[in-house]
């Protein structure tokens, strides 16, 4: 079996920002393995602008973000395996390989960074009732076919859901020629960046429907329209509010789940609430040796953070290799007041870096609200904010000298009395 130090699960942002971090922080044995033909991720199919204003200060299409840095991989001769499937990894790091090249094959990892992305979640998560006609798409599916294979899914489109892909993909179907009816969000607010939803829908005049859902889809072997109803707040369809939209297609934008199987089949315990791995400070999951970063550890809204975060990854890698060890001492951090997870969840006042940023996302729309954080009872930070949405990661800087002692850090959001924002 071929021994590597430090094996790089996928090729994307997160792959290779954690690539070009572990090389530079010191190690000169490792290995990016990627199932694409390509490197590069997601971002290849993302040909719209908006990527790299924080690390770049520029607007960047997704691959020209993504060139960056495959430019910088190959600049440090970081070996890369593409078009090769990792199809599991034990909880001793034996990473097993498919590819035409080899065969299957093993791999022992000195350490191991996942950087698998995640993907879509489908109609079959769904329940909604009618046939199973064609014309009914992941909206990421329906980006893949617009902007690289050169196909049009449709000419009259519906699009379930407003997160981000949702949004630029009516966007993109508009310029392409399709007419965008409506984007309905089952949610009284959008999950998607506040940019895109200006960009997106009302630069182009494409209504955003809230609380709403596809309640009916019609049409046998193609789609022909689909019946839309209001939702009341426990998300029950009112009856009396449907309303029939004829389309041909059906673009489904409801959410990104962590590609977990690899991390399950390793062992690795994951958070029920973000679906990704449950890290500590280095990045590191309950497997020793094991760590994880970009969309795999929790969806990211901006991939400037996964990148940023990717880094961390194979720098925390790199000082396993070399043989640190985490403290003894875990503080958990609590995510509290409408605060939904913290990455990480736990924090070694010990042996973290100077500073520490803790990300999440909030569970509902708040207005003139603070994010505090708190050790024990004493008030570490509290900063003011206009408005947070769950579409949109925050983020806390937790810094080494504030920590000693502690024995839990809570994360938790405070309503500003009136006035006072
Ligand atoms: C439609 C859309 C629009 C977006 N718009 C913006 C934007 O405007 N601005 C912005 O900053 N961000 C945007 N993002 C977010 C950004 O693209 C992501 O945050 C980023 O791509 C995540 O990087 P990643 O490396 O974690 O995952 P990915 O890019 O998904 O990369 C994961 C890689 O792992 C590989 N892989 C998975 N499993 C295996 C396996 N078993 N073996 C080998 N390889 C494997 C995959 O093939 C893939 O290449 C957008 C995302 C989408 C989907």
């Amino acid at each position: 079996m071929k021994h590597i130090d430090l094996v790089i699960v996928g090729g994307g942002p997160a792959g290779l920002a954690a690539a070009i971090a572990a090389r530079e922080a010191g190690c000169e044995n490792l290995l990016v393995i990627e199932r694409e033909r390509v490197l590069g991720g997601i971002l290849n199919q993302c040909i719209h602008n908006g990527f790299g204003l924080h690390t770049f200060k520029e607007e960047l299409t997704g691959p020209e973000y993504a060139q960056r840095f495959i430019d910088k991989a190959v600049a440090l001769d970081i070996s890369v395996m593409t078009d090769s499937m990792v199809l599991s990894i034990t909880d001793k790091r034996v990473v097993t390989v498919v590819n035409s090249q080899e065969g299957l094959f093993e791999i022992q990892a000195g350490a191991i960074v996942l950087a698998m992305g995640c993907r879509e979640r489908s109609r079959g998560a769904l329940n909604i009732p009618g046939h199973r006609p064609a014309g009914v798409y992941a909206a990421g599916t329906a980006q893949r076919l617009v902007n690289m294979e050169g196909y049009l899914p449709g000419r009259n489109v519906v699009i379930l859901g407003s997160g981000d892909i949702g949004l630029i993909m009516a966007r993109r179907m508009t310029l392409e020629g399709a007419k965008v009816h409506v984007v309905a969000e089952l949610m009284p607010f959008s999950g998607g960046l506040k940019r895109n939803i200006v960009q997106c829908l009302d630069d182009f005049g494409i209504p955003l429907e809230l609380s709403t859902t596809v309640v009916d889809i019609h049409g046998k072997d193609r789609l022909t329209g689909v019946t839309l109803a209001k939702v009341d707040d426990k998300m029950r369809p009112i009856a009396g509010t449907e309303m029939y939209y004829q389309c041909d297609t059906l673009l489904l934008s409801v959410g990104l789940v962590p590609e977990n199987e690899l991390s399950l089949g390793a062992g690795i315990a994951l958070s029920p609430v973000h679906n990704g791995p449950i890290v500590t400070d280095q990045l590191a999951t309950n497997v020793a040796g094991i760590f994880a970063c970009g969309n795999v550890l929790h969806v990211h809204d901006l991939v400037d953070f996964v990148s940023q975060e990717a880094a961390q990854a194979g720098q925390h890698a790199v000082a396993y290799l070399q043989g640190a060890v985490a403290g003894e001492t875990t503080v958990p951090l609590v995510a509290k007041g409408g605060v939904r997870y913290t990455v990480p969840a736990t924090i070694c006042p010990q042996t973290m870096t100077e500073d520490v940023t803790v990300r999440f996302r909030v569970g509902q729309v708040y207005q003139k609200a603070a994010i505090a954080v708190y050790a024990g009872e004493r008030l570490l930070s509290r900063r003011k904010k206009k408005i947070m949405t769950p579409g949109e990661m925050e983020e806390v800087v937790l810094k080494k000298a504030d920590l000693q002692g502690a024995t839990a850090v809570t994360i938790t959001i405070e309503q500003e009395k009136e006035g006072t924002a």
